[in-house]
């Protein structure tokens, strides 16, 4: 035994557990099971070409030494992104920690209230800050945020009447770069006009129904909107405003002059720059638009003994799910990062943001100030961090390098620099001595800050914020730790039990993969700096790169988005930017069949496709001759198809190849939504099936922890034709030759995430990539096996297997008075998770355990399963008082003095001896998700005032 090997430790049924395994799914060998899953037409005829696997002390080697090749230089790029201070109760408690980083999306609240609680700091902080009524739980980036409240004030316009028509969307120049460019993506296909223009001099003319603005502006330069505010009320022109978070501090919230939305980022509060990204957004708004919102939010409602409880509010209508209805396709968002910078709002509380703010704003007045003195004119007459220095950019330029600082350079004449958290009095001197060089004077040195008074009264806040008792309560490190430690005991993660959720692919998120993120040489590194600067990262991405184009089988791959229904909606924009290449602008049918995740068709109507649904057979796979008969009936208009592969009911469909080339014949481009690639890696691959694009969800199946929700890596990988319309970035190149406008903020989206995924397919290798996939096919078909009798299981291959994952069929239990959500409920009693519930079937769980499971944790859980379906048996229609209506049960029922259940306690908290040794216990009572909804509430208010709610 090697124990040098990573797959050793990836994988989790050992050499010893295969045979009785095997047994159980009834073959001789792991390849005949292979062989009766995949069909033999699709499988790869050679391995795909990796470098060797390394042991995880090679890959820890080999990773400190390309971050030595990432220079981090003192950087004032600023344009959204801020070097922040981690603070270290933080980075160790949370972004450290398996309990917070492994965890899932909290669908099911009564095991999630800690990071609900989180979360709800973090709506309570932004609603705060900006002003406004109500929060979303984070969005992707603070891009990608404006562009959904560009479409969310589309989308309400209809509503008045007056703005029928208007479609012309109004956006300052003084907008970041980055945010342009996304609003330029997104408004094409959806029939918004975008112009750029000056504020002060817009027109508020009646064709338009929206307008953004930066605060403070991407100069620096702070203005006072509320006369444009008000004028374009006057004129029926909702606004906009994408605000810095940290200078909302100290300027007058958005919310407090009219704005319709507030975005922006929160990266500077604690979270790493990590090269673009993963960092938390925040979109903000007013409660008449709370149907509209994308993304998620929490709320606050009561469980069955009416004790305050959390949920994801208004869940049902989580954009995505009203599928081509929908406004927006975020699903995975940045749970995690989200988390953190709420806990840095708790951390340091009113008192503590509004120091760092004055510290932030003192030193680039006292940088002014200096340079005044040095001769040198200063632009900005109000600004917050960010001075704007008029001079010959040729002589700074150079200086700054060898001194290893980075300014930003917006034209010949002017050199912004953007002051941060972590700028120090020895920062500000070695700038001093910069700019004294270049003038050939001589320099001096400054020993303390002065006190700037650049904001006048009029754009100054005047409001409080983050009165509430939790940012008020936790600024020692020990009361600090002791909240984030009461709040992940709320929770389980994969560092508990097995999360089983189908199409989700919860597997090991390994430490080694997870310690190269805690390094500043990867962390420090802003994603504009020049690409000379980033040689650690730039190597790594493009490696990254390398491996999922042979892995997908393709000849190009995009790294940009965020998230997987982010590169389903880039893969889209890249068909449909080819499609005009050819002068084929008019296709725009996107077929899609009906068991699709609804991310599918909110991305291709996002892409302004025009969905067309194709039926599913009996045993759930896509209807061929449906398809054909709908191909050839749009073959004139057909854009594309896409299709799960294999299928979202967990079956490698024999009929693909025949589906994808049909589509071809058609004039149609094939999308594969890759969710369930871990069901394919080096087995087989989309450009094996015959498809030209894929997103990879680097958050599911190749090892980026699921975060709570989020963050995703979703990169798109294509085929040859498909390269050169790549996205771009409009100030860092990259991209295809004729790239479309960008996806993401960051040229390589969540660069710093990117390592996991590397570190993954690093420590793998071809041949250990190889056994997850066998061993995920392996672990899905012996939960089965072992559940077949008990459970029926829904669709499976033409040799009755399963492929990665299995739906098992909880609709017959409801003539016990049984639903699929009490048995979710009930598991929880159990230790477990709740698999997939109701996707891709109303009534039904998908379970899908990974490769990472050992046979003894599987058995665990199959032997949860057969114990509820007992318990199932001996319940009765109309007697509800039973122990899975009343699942989960809590500590605090069990220890109550009166039980007045019809069932022991030792049966509703340790049903099976297992739980004996481990038990986790749920902290609410099952969560009243209607109520919450009537009484919608979304930061932590006081509890007296819930409780008159
Ligand atoms: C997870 C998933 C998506 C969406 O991915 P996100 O990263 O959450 O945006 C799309 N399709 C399928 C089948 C999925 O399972």
């Amino acid at each position: 035994m090697n124990t040098d090997s990573f797959a050793l430790r990836h994988i989790g049924p050992r050499k010893s557990d295969l045979a009785a395994m095997l047994k159980t799914v009834g073959v001789e060998s792991m390849q005949q099971l292979i062989n009766e899953t995949i069909p033999d037409d699709i499988r790869l005829k050679e391995d795909i070409a990796l470098d060797a696997a390394m042991s995880e002390q090679e890959y820890l080697e080999h990773i400190t030494e390309l971050s030595s090749k990432n220079q981090v230089f003192k950087t004032y790029i600023g344009l959204g992104y801020h070097q922040a201070i981690t603070p270290p109760v933080i980075q160790r408690n949370i972004l450290e920690n398996p309990g917070w980083y492994t965890a899932y999306t909290p669908y099911q609240a009564e095991i999630a209230q800690g990071r609900l609680e989180a979360l709800l700091n973090f709506q309570t902080m932004v609603t705060d800050l900006t002003g406004m009524e109500l929060a979303n739980a984070s969005l992707l980036d603070e891009s990608t945020a404006a562009a959904e409240a560009m479409a969310l004030l589309f989308a309400v316009r209809e509503r008045d009447q007056k703005k029928n028509g208007a479609n012309k969307f109004f956006v300052s120049e003084e907008l970041l770069p980055q945010t342009l460019s996304l609003l330029q993506t997104r408004s094409t296909p959806i029939g918004v006009e975008i112009v750029i223009g000056d504020h002060e001099t817009f027109d508020f003319s009646s064709e338009f129904f929206g307008a953004i603005l930066q605060y403070p502006g991407k100069s620096g330069r702070v203005y006072d909107y509320k006369s444009f505010v008000s004028t374009a009320k006057e004129n029926n022109i909702k606004v906009a405003v994408a605000a810095d978070i940290l200078s909302l501090v100290k300027l007058e919230a958005p919310g407090h002059f009219g704005v319709d939305v507030v975005v922006g980022t929160t990266q500077r509060f604690g979270i790493p720059l990590g090269y673009g990204g993963p960092h938390a957004a925040y979109f903000a708004t007013k409660e008449a638009y709370k149907r509209n919102i994308p993304g998620r939010i929490i709320g606050v409602t009561k469980d069955t003994n009416g004790n305050r409880a959390l949920r994801m509010a208004l869940q049902t209508r989580e954009q995505h799910i009203k599928r081509d209805k929908a406004t927006s396709n975020i699903c995975t968002a940045q749970v995690l990062l989200a988390v953190m910078a709420g806990m840095y709002g708790v951390y340091h509380g009113p008192n503590g943001l509004t120091y760092i703010a004055n510290k932030v704003h003192n030193t680039a007045a006292t940088l002014a100030d200096a340079l005044e003195k040095l001769g040198y004119h200063q632009a900005n007459d109000t600004y917050f961090d960010t001075i704007a220095i008029k001079t010959d950019v040729s002589k700074i330029e150079f200086r700054a390098i060898a001194e290893g600082v980075n300014f930003y350079y917006p034209d010949e004449e002017t050199v912004s620099i953007s002051i941060n958290e972590t700028t120090t009095l020895n920062d500000v001197n070695k700038i001093i001595g910069i700019f004294a060089e270049a003038a050939s004077i001589e320099r001096f040195y400054i020993s303390e800050l002065i006190t700037g008074n650049t904001i006048p009264p009029l754009v100054a806040r005047k409001t409080t914020f983050l009165e509430n008792e939790v940012f008020n309560s936790y600024h020692s490190e020990t009361e600090l730790m002791r909240y984030i430690k009461k709040l992940e005991r709320k929770d389980l993660a994969l560092n508990h039990s097995m999360i089983s959720l189908g199409s989700c692919t919860m597997k090991l998120n390994a430490a080694a993969e997870m310690l190269p993120l805690s390094d500043p040489m990867w962390g420090n590194m802003h994603p504009f700096v020049p690409t000379e600067q980033a040689g650690g990262y730039q190597f790594m991405l493009k490696k990254l790169e390398e491996q999922l184009t042979e892995i997908t089988g393709f000849a190009g791959t995009s790294l940009q988005p965020n998230s997987g229904a982010q590169g389903e909606y880039a893969g889209l924009m890249v068909i449909r930017a080819y499609h005009e290449s050819r002068g084929d602008g008019h296709r725009n049918i996107c077929l899609i069949p009906s068991s699709a995740h609804g991310t599918n068709p909110a991305s291709a109507v996002m892409a302004g496709m025009k969905v067309v649904v194709t039926k599913a057979t009996e045993e759930g796979n896509i209807d061929v001759d449906d398809l054909r008969a709908k191909a050839e009936e749009h073959k004139d208009n057909l854009a594309a198809l896409m299709v799960t592969y294999p299928s979202t009911h967990g079956v490698y469909e024999s009929a693909i190849k025949e589906i994808t080339s049909l589509i071809h014949e058609n004039g149609g481009q094939v999308y594969m939504d890759g969710a369930n690639m871990n069901a394919q890696v080096a087995l087989t691959n989309p450009g094996a099936i015959g498809a030209d694009v894929c997103h990879l969800n680097l958050h599911k199946t190749f090892a980026i922890p699921h975060g709570g929700g989020g963050p995703g890596v979703g990169p798109i990988c294509v085929a040859e034709q498909l390269v050169p319309f790549l996205p771009s970035n409009p100030v860092i190149e990259t991209g295809g030759d004729t790239a479309i406008t960008a996806i993401s903020a960051a040229p390589w989206g969540s660069a710093l995430a990117c390592l996991i995924s590397y570190a993954y397919i690093c420590m793998l290798g071809e041949n250990g990539l190889k056994k997850s996939t066998e061993y995920a096919i392996l672990n899905a078909n012996y939960i089965k096996e072992r559940l077949v009798g008990t459970f029926d299981v829904l669709y499976t291959g033409e040799k009755g297997r399963a492929a990665h994952e299995m739906i098992v069929d909880c609709r017959p239990f409801k003539e016990h008075g049984i639903e699929v959500v009490d048995i979710a409920k009930r598991l929880m009693d159990y230790g477990f998770h709740a698999p997939t519930v109701s996707f891709p079937v109303a009534g039904t769980m998908m379970i899908e355990p990974t490769e990472s499971e050992s046979k003894q944790e599987l058995d665990r859980f199959c032997d949860a399963m057969i114990s509820i379906r007992k318990e199932i048996d001996a319940t009765e229609k109309d007697e509800p008082n039973n122990v899975l209506k009343n699942a989960p049960h809590t500590q605090a029922m069990l220890t109550n003095d009166i039980w007045e259940f019809p069932y022991s306690r030792q049966k509703a908290a340790f049903p099976l001896d297992y739980i004996n040794d481990n038990k986790f216990w749920p902290s609410v009572r099952r969560v009243d998700d209607a109520y919450g909804d009537r009484n919608l509430i979304c930061t932590c208010a006081p509890i007296e005032e819930f409780m008159e709610a």
